[in-house]
């Protein structure tokens, strides 16, 4: 497959390009695009042959579902049995954002879209091409993130490129993801609302705009007995090539540890990166040292972490050391992703 490229900038749309964009996902054809999360790999999410291919076009299996993309609120009772007074109270204050909602799904919606299930995810994204993709291609786009299977998700276009080049009709270079870090999942179907994948949109945040809400407690666990309630989270995903361990301690032990097996790893004869913060990242002697930023900014780390990822896969480096981050407000999402990332390898000093 000819896969077409189109640049254009959120400020600047390309109203020419995003209908052909549409009529391509509306034919049953797969398109790449940018959201404020991370690049989605968009079809027509009521279209079933559609949510196949993407399944293909990922390598992606089969039961893991996939989110709908709306642009505006009156999409929504249409892919859904009931919207719950919650939702409307989240979608006034986070939509259009980085929060994905889970409802019972309607009968227009079909199983290869829901992954078999009988709930249906849905996300109103804020980026203005992936709004104007949304209409232009009939309002409901089912779109997982644009990368392959078990990768970490791309943050800018050249990875969505690397990935899917040749297994899709066209992607839309739009810049970097604002957020570069999945949406929060939150599941409305059940007595209580659970968060099953943490995100930029906090447990706090939720709680301010519908009160109690709790997390699936698995999700942050490597042992947990239980399969984690969003089928994607069992998944070993988000990582790398080369193997990856993260090093939790205080910051004068862990550098000394971290470049003790740097060296070992050296003398092994392996390539050796490590995911530092601004304050350290002088002290490492890694063949590659990447800094997510200042270790109080959660936000520039969430942005920073996938992007880095893959950079480490560019320069095919075999073994990153990564330093730890708090598990508080977004840190809580950077993480969860970063545990999975590294197969849960922890090292506590
Ligand atoms: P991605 O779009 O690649 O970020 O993945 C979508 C995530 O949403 C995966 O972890 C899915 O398992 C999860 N998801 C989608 N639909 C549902 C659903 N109906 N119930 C629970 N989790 C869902
Ligand atoms: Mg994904």
């Amino acid at each position: 497959m000819n896969t077409r490229i189109v640049k254009m900038e959120e400020e600047n749309l390309d109203e020419q390009a995003l209908q052909e964009a549409g009529m391509l996902i509306k034919a049953g054809g797969l398109v790449a695009f940018p959201t404020e999360t991370v690049y989605g790999l968009g079809g027509d999410a009521l279209n079933g042959t559609s949510s196949a291919k993407i399944y293909a076009a990922k390598g992606r299996p089969s039961d893991n579902p996939l989110i709908i993309h709306i642009a505006d609120m009156e999409a929504l009772p249409v892919v859904v049995r009931e919207v719950p007074q919650a939702a409307y109270m989240l979608a006034q204050r986070y939509w259009p954002g980085p929060l994905t909602m889970i409802f019972n799904r309607a009968e227009c919606v079909p199983r290869e879209t829901t992954g078999g299930l009988e709930t249906v995810a849905v996300r109103m994204p804020s980026n203005k091409i992936a709004q104007a993709l949304i209409r232009e291609a009939g309002g409901y786009i089912a779109a997982p993130s644009a990368n392959l299977s078990g990768r970490p998700s791309p943050t800018v276009a050249k990875y969505v490129v690397q990935d899917l080049d040749g297994r899709v009709d066209m992607i839309i270079d739009g810049g970097d993801a604002d957020l570069g870090l999945e949406s929060t999942i939150i599941d409305l179907t059940g007595d209580k609302p659970m968060i099953l994948r943490p995100g930029y949109i906090t447990e706090e945040m939720l709680r301010e705009a519908i009160g109690q809400v709790e997390t699936d407690q698995t999700i942050m666990d490597g042992d947990a007995k239980q399969a984690p309630k969003a089928p994607g989270m069992k998944y070993r995903h988000y990582a790398p090539k080369g193997s990856l361990v993260i090093v939790e301690g205080e910051t004068g032990k862990r550098i000394s540890y971290i470049n003790e097996q740097l060296s070992l790893q050296k003398k092994a004869g392996r390539k050796t990166g490590v995911i530092a913060t601004d304050e350290t990242a002088g002290n490492y002697l890694a063949d590659s040292v990447k800094s997510v930023g200042k270790r109080r900014d959660e936000e520039q780390i969430a942005k920073a972490l996938f992007r880095i990822l893959r950079e480490f896969d560019d320069e095919e480096v075999q073994m990153i050391y990564a330093e730890s981050f708090e598990k508080r407000g977004v840190g809580h999402a950077v993480m969860n992703r970063l545990l999975k990332a590294a197969g849960h390898q922890v090292v506590k000093l």
